[in-house]
């Protein structure tokens, strides 16, 4: 269990908690605030652009420094989780209101409007969060609808996840001032800067899932399928017996290999049950 598990999960993966999700939570005008800022700072996230740019120069024994300072702020406003797709599909079973909007990263990096974020809630009409959304001047949220909001059922978010899973995008749980979690996302390390912040510049921002990959050797015919979709570079190709395997501490758990794999020769196994990773978060 990750730290979020024991301190807002009761001992159970917190992000399958309901009441992580409630309207409640963002009764907290502070919280809501934080939304608000989150969405229309756009300031905030090209001076993070920036900082990002510059980490690659400074020494390591600094950028450790920074990382740990960082990590722990982030832990407190925006913090995420890597999860596979049924995880996702546990999550879409208890909420009651789904909605994709468009990608903020992307909007900065790419310079475009990418799909791949979904708002979640336990009200039908999507609550507290789509009211705060709605209040925003938020001109990346465009769209098929005038909110920039597209309502989907869950059997239609889900197949959208899939998609996105064979695009080699990583599911990824976020809060908004923890522990209110407000969104699922689609990442890449390439344009989501919460990924680039984790995996390229070791300043974890996001917990690794609660489960690590295995390939069944007997299954493997070397493909290498898997390994064009890994962002996290944990899957080694050995010449020698021309199959491959999972670092374990690089592996993320998201399973985005398993669904590339033809042979079905990757499994998801329980973290907890790994030794060598089981507090690896
Ligand atoms: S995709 Fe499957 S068969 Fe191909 S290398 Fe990866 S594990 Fe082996
Ligand atoms: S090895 Fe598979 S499960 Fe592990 S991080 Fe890479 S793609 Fe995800």
């Amino acid at each position: 269990m990750c730290e979020f598990c024991l301190k807002h999960g009761e001992g159970k993966k917190w992000y399958l908690q309901a009441n992580n999700y409630s309207d409640e939570l963002l009764s907290d005008i502070r919280r809501r605030r934080m939304i608000e800022e989150f969405f229309t700072n756009s300031d905030q996230i090209t001076r993070g652009i920036e900082n990002l740019n510059r980490l690659d120069k400074t020494p390591k024994f600094i950028k450790s420094m920074i990382a740990r300072i960082i990590t722990g702020r982030q832990k407190k406003i925006h913090f995420g989780q890597v999860i596979p797709i049924e995880e996702v599909e546990k999550i879409f079973g208890f909420v009651a209101s789904i909605a994709r909007v468009a990608c903020f990263c992307r909007h900065f990096t790419l310079k475009q409007e990418k799909r791949y974020c979904y708002g979640v809630s336990l009200s039908p009409d999507g609550g507290r969060l789509a009211e705060i959304f709605r209040g925003l001047d938020n001109s990346f949220l465009t769209g098929p609808d005038l909110s920039g909001m597209e309502s989907l059922s869950k059997e239609e978010a889900l197949s959208a996840f899939r998609e996105h899973e064979r695009e080699g995008l990583c599911h990824t749980v976020w809060t908004f001032q923890s522990p209110f979690i407000g969104g699922i996302c689609n990442c890449d390390r390439s344009d989501c800067l919460a990924m680039r912040c984790t995996v390229t510049q070791s300043i974890p921002v996001m917990f690794r899932a609660e489960f690590i990959a295995e390939v069944d050797p007997d299954l493997c015919v070397g493909c290498r399928q898997c390994m064009r979709v890994c962002q996290f570079g944990a899957i080694v190709y050995s010449a020698a017996n021309k199959k491959v395997a999972i670092d374990h501490r690089r592996c993320y758990g998201c399973g985005i290999c398993r669904s590339m794999c033809k042979e079905n020769a990757i499994r998801l196994n329980d973290r907890n049950k790994v030794p060598a990773v089981a507090n690896l978060w």
